[in-house]
């Protein structure tokens, strides 16, 4: 299929050409053409399969058709809410990217900087707002924002934005919208308490669904290597000495770690830098930055602040930590291997990391390879399922053993 096939507006087509976008990915061709017809679509996608551009595009097209008839000023007419501000800063590009070419104006705001450069562009007036809740419901509590003239409605990365505690600020946020609108929700995953939340804000959506969370992108090659917790900081340089691993997004379970494991690549003199949830947002965005550039070989994040960061044809992944929920794996590969190039992903599991190892297999539905070119290889084996339940009974028969003998002590 072509994007001409989807009714695209010029405008948009020659942006899109300008992107050397060649074909529409499947959520794109399965979704445009709905929310065009201003359907209400839940789409289960996840990050990596291009659905921004499937919710910017028709949204841009759409308000740059009203356009024409309104008369009135610059209001605030479609409402982007994403988790993090990576994905938000990330969003609102790509509405000026894809709307380069039409008149529609996007302005993104969240939270951990000065609001005054944000309330000043929301003074000048938008068309398309992109906000991370906590500062939207903040400037909306000042005065800045009014949603009652929001037609386009979009809750993107619904789980993840579950996952990080934003329920309540996202009721507080539909309660003000108008009724009649049209909504799009998209979530990697779609467990019960999602298709609730999506019964609140959908009318008669239309589903769409590509590549659900445990098809992890199938152009991605796992390896494994299995070693311990003492030894995961040399095992990692040793990986960094294949200098085909020109750029790596390392993941790192805690903001502690991400910091040490970055010090201790910089004491090794190799380029890296961390981003998490302490350092400042300009700090951020500066490492992103150097990454994107290609001068920082290893960035270190952990998995809130790399959320949706987006790095053209980034081939490597590291975990360092396997994460201790199957699904977060997912969206750390869901960084590299995008829109169709190759991506590799390494994982460094220590004994005690194991069982999330299963659980992770289980959920991609494939046996991850291990690396057999190790220096450093687990030594401790864990225990299995007998051996852990000889070693509780024999732990307690001590105990009562213990307690036995101290009261034959006290008589
Ligand atoms: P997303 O899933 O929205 O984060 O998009 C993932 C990446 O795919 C971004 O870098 C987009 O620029 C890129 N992309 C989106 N749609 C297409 C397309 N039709 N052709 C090529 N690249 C695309």
């Amino acid at each position: 299929m072509r994007f001409e096939e989807l009714q695209i507006s010029e405008p948009i087509l020659k942006a899109l050409k300008e992107e050397k976008y060649e074909t529409p990915t499947p959520i794109q061709e399965q979704a445009i053409a709905h929310i065009l017809h201003r359907k209400d679509v839940m789409g289960s996608a996840q990050t990596g399969t291009g659905k921004t551009a499937a919710f910017a595009i028709p949204i841009i097209q759409l308000l740059e058709a009203d356009q024409k008839e309104r008369k009135s000023s610059r209001k605030v007419k479609a409402l982007v809410i994403t988790p993090t501000r990576e994905l938000a800063i990330q969003i609102g590009e790509s509405f000026s990217t894809y709307g380069r070419h039409t008149s529609i104006k996007n302005t993104v705001i969240y939270g951990g900087v000065n609001q005054h450069g944000q309330t000043e562009a929301l003074k000048k007036g938008v068309d398309v707002l992109v906000a991370t809740p906590g500062r939207l419901l903040d400037l909306m509590n000042q005065g800045f924002i009014n949603l009652k003239n929001i037609e386009y409605f979009v809750l993107d990365e619904a789980d993840r934005m579950l996952d990080m505690g934003f329920i309540h600020d996202i009721r507080k946020i539909i309660a003000t919208l108008p009724e009649k609108r049209q909504s799009l929700f998209f979530s990697a995953t779609m467990p019960k308490n999602i298709v609730d939340l999506s019964r609140q804000i959908l009318h008669k959506p239309v589903k769409v669904e590509v590549s659900p969370a445990s098809s992890a992108a199938e152009t991605v090659q796992h390896y494994m290597y299995y070693t311990n917790k003492s030894n995961k900081k040399n095992l990692l340089l040793h990986i960094l000495k294949d200098q085909d691993i020109d750029q790596v997004l390392l993941f790192s379970r805690t903001k502690h770690g991400a910091d040490r494991i970055a010090r201790n690549l910089k004491n090794k003199r190799i380029h890296t830098a961390a981003i998490h949830g302490d350092k400042s947002q300009n700090q951020r965005q500066k490492s992103l930055q150097q990454f994107k550039e290609g001068n920082v070989r290893v960035l270190v994040a952990t998995d809130i602040a790399a959320r949706g960061i987006d790095i053209e044809s980034l081939k490597y992944v590291i975990n360092y930590d396997l994460p201790n929920v199957a699904e977060t794996y997912v969206h750390r590969i869901g960084r590299s291997g995008r829109a169709g190039e190759e991506g590799t992903a390494i994982s460094l599991c220590e004994p005690e990391e194991n069982a999330y190892l299963k659980a992770i297999e289980k959920l991609i539905d494939q046996k991850i390879e291990k690396v057999n070119d190790n220096p450093f290889p687990q030594t401790e084996r864990p225990m299995n399922a007998q051996e852990k339940k000889d070693f509780e009974k024999e732990k307690q028969r001590r105990k009562q053993e213990y307690f036995a003998n101290r009261k034959k002590k006290s008589r």
